[in-house]
């Protein structure tokens, strides 16, 4: 794909959420959750070109069949809202470079339009702060709002609710990637079959979900070890069950010396933990060496960025 030299090019990364916990659907028939956001170094690369009309072109590795290239693209979405808001005839053409695995549970899609909201803005001098980039980036969906803001957030509410927390130093992430995806919708309707099945074991749904302040002072530490051992997914029990082969590769990871894994949002996507650089390097070479698709990634890094 040609990249236009007129472009505004936006970079935009994927996420991990180190914490989430799941609480009851609300009547928009959202869960409310309490997440821990963090940034991490693989990033979406979108080029916004004048045009007239609004139209997507969609290059990467692998799942492109699964990204519409209709107006149902979320980056598509993003810029036609931003129309919609500001009042603004012109039109765009927009190039994505993916590299956030499609459906992998690192809201590549959510990263695709904060980085649409960002470079937009540029192309069409609509001069927008920060807070209203963020508002119309809720509308869009509950991941959108922390790729703009990037770094490491807690969410609440559907996850958009987002204040910035305190992170020191940086964490070194090997991911496992899949060649298929998983809907987010169907592990969430996963989780709730899974909590309706075995109320009896596991007790009522957290009313108020809230992050846990380990997690929070692990960040904050930088410590890696102390991360490890507060890491938690509620989604990841029925991502498992869905695809009871990660339960191996998590074992795989644990055993090649990740200090922990965890399954990254819905999923399929593996996020193991590793002590430093080092041992991350170590841990991608034993996975990739075990046959498996792994690539290492660190953070916290920013959000969507104008190159
Ligand atoms: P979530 O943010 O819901 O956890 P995810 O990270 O698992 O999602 P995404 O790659 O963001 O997965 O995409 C989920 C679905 O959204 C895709 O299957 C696709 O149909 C749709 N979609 C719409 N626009 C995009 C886009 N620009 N990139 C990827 N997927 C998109």
């Amino acid at each position: 794909m040609a990249t236009p030299s007129d472009a505004v090019h936006v970079r935009a990364p994927g996420k991990i959420n180190v914490f989430l916990e799941v609480g009851d659907v609300q009547d928009d028939g959202y869960h409310e959750v309490a997440t821990a956001y963090q940034a991490v170094s693989i990033y979406e690369e979108l080029w916004a070109s004048p045009a007239d009309g609004i139209t997507v072109e969609v290059s990467g590795p692998t799942g492109l069949d699964e990204v519409p290239t209709d107006d149902r693209n979320l980056a598509v979405r993003a810029a036609r809202l931003l129309a919609r808001a500001t009042g603004v005839q012109a039109g765009v053409h927009l190039e994505i470079r993916k590299a956030v695995p499609v459906a992998g549970g690192m809201g590549g899609g959510s990263a695709d339009a904060a980085a649409a909201l960002v470079a937009c803005d540029a192309l069409w001098e609509t001069g927008l702060s920060t807070a209203e980039l963020l508002r119309l980036a809720a509308r869009l969906g509950a991941d959108v709002p922390f790729a703009l803001l990037g770094g490491t957030a807690v969410g609440t509410g559907r996850g958009d609710e987002l204040s910035s927390a305190l992170a020191r130093g940086r964490f070194d992430w090997v991911l496992v990637t899949s060649d298929e995806g998983m809907s987010t919708p169907v592990v969430y309707r996963e989780l709730d079959v899974h909590r309706e099945r075995h109320l009896a074991d596991i007790g009522p749904v957290p009313r108020r979900p809230a992050v846990d302040p380990g997690v929070l002072h692990a960040l904050r530490q930088g410590d890696a070890g102390m991360l490890a051992a507060s890491l938690r997914n509620d989604l990841q029990a029925p991502a498992l069950h869905l695809r009871p082969d990660l339960a191996g590769v998590l074992e795989t990871g644990e055993r090649a010396g990740a200090l922990a894994g965890i399954v990254s949002g819905s999923g399929p996507t593996l996020a193991f933990l590793a002590a430093d650089e080092a041992a991350a390097l170590d841990l991608r070479v034993s996975l990739t060496g075990a046959g498996l698709h792994a690539m290492h990634v660190h953070g916290p890094v920013p959000g969507a960025r104008i190159i």
